[in-house]
């Protein structure tokens, strides 16, 4: 069998869990499969560099920010390829220069395109464990990309696809993907698998578990991914296509609090409008997520929408510089929501689970804001402040318990 195993930077946070991660992998090896390890930077190192360079210039150009993050990953992959060495393990690390992960230019964002696997072939073939920086790139220019943050997800589901590898493990600090975050509800319980679209459904709706592109990118490529733990052996989630008879109603219910809502009141009930407001955001790379407009009333009318919370000054920049474009009456803005959705394979066949969560928020008084939804998932936006209990009731209400 050809592992690809992953490991988040909790997993190697020091030299006690690089040994333990090393010992894994190792495990694996002697069985007599083919090991492909991908690392993150250890612990919060990624975090560490940013400062380091906010300190020396508050600005500092992409590239060499690229060419900074990327040592992170570095320092992992070359310091658990000498762990496995103190085993007496073949191993070797390459960064993705060595490997070739060819991305598109963009730094600080830049998207995976081909990887060359002859490399790792080579070395797999002289049994050596192959260890290989997750989250960083290389562009037509020959310089270090990175994928974005948790972008190292991205890079073992890649190299899963490109060397047609039988399982990718991705190992973090939680046993796999609950029903909800386990912090805020205590009878969360782990599930077992769940399919590709709830866990990107789930993954772009605040279950900070897996990097959304990873799981984007193994729905296409049909990676079948196991989420869990690197402290115990427990089995952890598998995430994959969907092969059950009997899908769950719901699978999980999901909190983010990073959002902001904008409303603009008073714009013209005319032809044209929202295109000029959605083009306004698009152009200021704001993206846009539930949007509501309300009934026209004496010629004019109000649209609400939220943005993520991190990008809600470029939101509002960009609508005041273009007030007069725009002509809108006022412009309001609410910092304290917050998104609680409902993920589930099964709401497609089954009328009646909106209004269930409905029923959970009224019973516990919460307001709802704004609501939205697609096949699989309801959204509602609801006061920041009620987050863990309107997640609680709803846990409660379709009885997601162990
Ligand atoms: N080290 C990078 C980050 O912290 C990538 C990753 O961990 O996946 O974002
Ligand atoms: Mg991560």
């Amino acid at each position: 069998m050809l592992i690809v195993k992953k490991f988040g930077g909790t997993s190697v946070a020091d030299k006690e869990r690089i040994m333990n991660v090393a010992k894994r992998c190792i495990r694996d090896y002697q069985e007599g499969n083919d090991v492909v390890v991908v690392l993150s930077a250890m612990g919060k190192q990624t975090d560490v560099l940013i400062d380091m360079a906010k300190d020396i210039n508050p600005t500092p150009s992409k590239r060499e920010l690229d060419m900074l993050l990327s040592t992170g990953e570095q320092t992992s992959v070359a310091l658990m390829a000498m762990a496995m060495a103190t085993f007496k393990i073949p191993a070797i690390s390459l960064n993705a220069f060595q490997v070739a992960m060819h991305t598109t230019s963009a730094y600080g964002s830049a998207r995976l395109k081909r990887i060359d696997t002859e490399r790792i072939r080579h070395e797999l073939d002289q049994r050596k464990i192959v260890i290989i920086t997750g989250f960083q790139g290389v562009n037509k220019y020959d310089d270090v990309t990175t994928l974005g943050r948790g972008g190292s997800d991205t890079t073992a589901v890649a190299l899963a696809a490109a060397l047609h590898a039988d399982t990718c493990e991705i190992f973090t600090d939680v046993d796999g993907v609950y029903t909800a975050d386990p912090r805020i509800v205590k009878k969360a319980r782990k599930l077992k698998e769940i399919t590709y679209d709830e866990m990107l459904d789930l993954a772009t709706l605040g279950a900070g578990v897996l990097h959304n592109r990873s799981v984007e990118m193994a729905k296409k490529y049909g990676v079948q991914l196991v989420v869990r733990s690197s402290l115990n052996e427990e089995e952890g989630t598998v995430v994959k296509e969907d092969v059950r008879v009997e899908r769950m109603l719901v699978s999980g219910v999901a909190a983010d609090r990073n959002v902001t809502r904008i409303s603009l009141v008073g714009l013209k009930d005319v032809p044209g409008i929202a295109f000029k407001v959605f083009d306004v955001l698009g152009k200021a790379n704001v993206n846009v997520d539930m949007i509501l407009q309300s009934i026209g009333r004496h010629g004019t009318k109000d649209i609400t929408f939220t943005v993520p919370g991190d990008a809600s000054d470029d939101a509002l920049g960009a609508l005041e510089k273009n007030k007069d474009v725009l002509g809108y009456e006022e412009l309001s803005i609410n910092r304290e929501v917050a998104k609680v959705s409902i993920v589930g394979a099964g709401m497609m066949s089954n009328p009646g689970v909106a209004a269930k969560m409905f029923e959970a928020l009224y019973n516990s008084r919460i307001n709802i804001n704004m609501i939205s939804t697609s096949e699989i998932r309801v959204t509602v936006l609801i006061d920041v402040k009620e987050v863990d209990k309107a997640v609680n009731a709803i846990h409660d209400m379709f009885e997601l318990e162990d």
